[in-house]
């Protein structure tokens, strides 16, 4: 058996040099193990949504068997009934496939149940397994530590007659939860933990999803994962680092059983900064209501990453980008948020939005008077045309666009200064209206008929354009803007022990209950993403109605990935 092929070296992902995981491929291949066979599978335990952790497994096993003309099975590891549910299959489901992808075929861990009982019940014939009557506590101190080696359980030496009996036993429900198990037959002294005679199966009288009370024993994952990769023919278990140490075991099991025996391969897990990615910790921000819900846009799920917009070809470009390694990292979020704008400033229409309103009102034109304006529908793409966008003589500016009393460097509007107002016309600012608090409630402009479109006759210049929207004309609409999950980039090296949810950033959602759109967007359909001008993409939310659109934020225009190169870990 090759079982040190994972020690090959880092992946460097250096041009030209292939990472570790092709190497081992490509020597089965050229050596025959597998007959030329590339078979791989995404096993997720659905017990949660899946996260953009999960994506990366997704990424690599879907990947790497298109590469080689072989296939993948999505099977789900459904051996722990306590749980899972089938709300978290079928969100696995549609989350595999709106990131791309399509399975062979689809499998469940439990249609193996019956036969991996029959692999039980042959390991207790062959004096390879026996049923222990110690509880869980008494296991766990006759196990050892990384320094002391266990001990072996007193039950161990039971004959095969009497081992068979009880297995049957156990079966049949005739013995309490927690008061038996089935443990393969190893090592009490292997300096691996994971060969110190493991739990093979477990009483437990609960419902299962699929068997339903058919079965009261339940088998570990160790002894379910890799007969289950056998029985498909798996011939790569592509699986994270810390499974490395339950290689022996996998390997172990297959050649007791002779049975056709797959590779496993570990790599690094993919965690991003300022969220989590254990679903345990998911669950967490779920049920204590720290989110909305699995699909709250802050959240690090495929389901959130679509409700928020961010594009699946941008999540595969991230996994692509950060490749198969061996080292635990941990890459920055603006990574992906970099492949979201690429993508979306191909394919997203422009609209000018204004979040924060402030009225503007251009006294030198006609009340009555609308004019229409066009403006490129994406200016990456000119072949789509334009949008008609309308000017009237009351418009809103961004609050954040006008100063009364600007700072040197500040081009935008402010008492006395010129201003283009895209698409349309110079505006220039003669007056600041306050209310009886001395807040700004309006601003009066005059406008340039000669700047019609947008640019002076007499070539005159501004130094900056801003976008607006006419107020009669415009579109209220819910904006909901995101920031970091987290207020830290890695909760786990924080030098304290603090839970993560201590790091809970409280402002990472704020509504703007009505922002105002140019009226292009009563076009918006579910799910449409646009550019707002200068500000960021945007994505239709599933809670809008026929009465009101809600949109997300899905990244600002910000790019901060060039500061960003070197960070990029793997
Ligand atoms: P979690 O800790 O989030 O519950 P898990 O590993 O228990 O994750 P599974 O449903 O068992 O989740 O995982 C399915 C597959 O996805 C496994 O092969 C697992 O190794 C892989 N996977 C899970 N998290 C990550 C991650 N952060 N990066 C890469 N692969 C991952
Ligand atoms: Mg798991």
């Amino acid at each position: 058996m090759t079982t040190d092929v994972n020690n090959t070296g880092e992946n460097e992902n250096l041009e030209g040099k292939k990472d570790f995981i092709h190497e081992i491929i490509e020597e089965h291949n050229a050596n025959g193990r597998f007959g030329g066979r590339v078979h791989t599978r995404f096993p997720p335990e659905p017990n949660g949504y899946l996260h953009i952790g999960h994506a990366k497994s997704i990424w690599i096993n879907f990947g790497l068997a298109d590469e080689y003309g072989g296939k993948t099975n999505l099977r789900f590891d459904d051996t722990n009934p306590t749980k899972e549910e089938q709300e978290y299959i079928d969100a696995i489901i549609r989350d595999v496939r709106w990131l791309g992808y399509e399975w062979e075929g689809l499998y469940y861990a439990s249609d193996y149940f019956g036969q991996l009982y029959e692999w039980a019940l042959k390991l207790i014939t062959d004096g390879k397994a026996y049923v222990d009557d110690l509880s869980a506590d008494e296991i766990r101190e006759y196990r050892g530590t990384l320094t002391e080696p266990g001990r072996n359980s007193p039950y161990r030496d039971r004959s095969v007659e009497e081992n068979l009996d009880l297995f049957e036993r156990m079966r049949k429900g005739e013995f309490a939860e927690g008061s038996r198990v089935l443990r393969a037959k190893i090592d009490m002294t292997s300096p691996n933990l994971n060969l110190r005679d493991p739990v093979l199966y477990r009483i437990l009288f609960a419902h299962h999803p699929r068997t339903g009370d058919q079965w009261c024993i339940y088998p570990m994952y160790d002894w379910a994962h890799g007969q289950s990769d056998s029985i498909e023919g798996v011939t790569h278990s592509i699986c994270t680092l810390e499974f490395e140490d339950h290689r022996p075991l996998y390997d172990w099991f297959a050649d007791q059983l002779g049975i056709f025996h797959p590779q496993q391969i570990e790599f690094a897990r993919l965690n991003l900064t300022h969220t989590v990615m254990s679903k345990r910790k998911l669950l967490r921000l779920v049920k204590e209501g720290h989110v909305r819900g699995w699909d709250d846009p802050r959240m690090s799920t495929l389901s959130a990453m679509r409700r928020r917009g961010i594009p699946p070809k941008a999540i595969r470009a991230m996994c692509a980008q950060t490749g198969i390694t061996k080292t635990n990292g941990i890459v920055d979020i603006q990574l992906l948020e970099y492949f979201a704008r690429q993508e979306l400033n191909k394919n997203a229409p422009r609209v000018m939005a204004v979040l924060r309103p402030l009225k503007v009102v251009v006294t030198n034109y006609p009340e009555d008077k609308v004019e229409e304006f066009e403006a490129l529908i994406n200016p990456e793409d000119p072949s789509l045309g334009t949008r008609t966008v309308p000017f009237s003589r009351v418009l809103y500016i961004e609050q954040e666009d006008f100063m009364e009393n600007p700072p040197p460097k500040f081009y935008r509007l402010s008492p006395g200064k010129e201003v283009r107002l895209r698409a349309a016309y110079f505006v220039k600012c003669d007056e600041v209206i306050k209310d009886a608090d001395g807040n700004i409630v309006e601003i009066r402009c005059t406008y340039d008929p000669e700047t019609r479109g947008g640019d002076a006759k007499d070539g005159r210049k501004v130094k900056a354009t801003l976008h607006w929207v006419s107020a009669e004309h415009a579109v209220k609409a819910e904006v909901r803007l995101y920031d970091y999950l987290l207020t830290v980039a890695n909760p786990a090296e924080m030098d304290d022990d603090k839970d993560f949810l201590d790091y809970v950033n409280p402002d990472s959602l704020e509504v703007i209950a009505n922002a105002y759109i140019e009226p292009t967007i009563e076009q918006a359909e579910p799910g449409m993403q646009y550019q707002f001008e200068r500000l960021g993409y945007f994505t239709i939310d599933p809670d809008t109605t026929p009465e009101k659109l809600v949109f997300n934020r899905t990244v600002t225009l910000k790019d901060e990935w060039a500061k960003l190169q070197k960070s990029i870990g793997g």
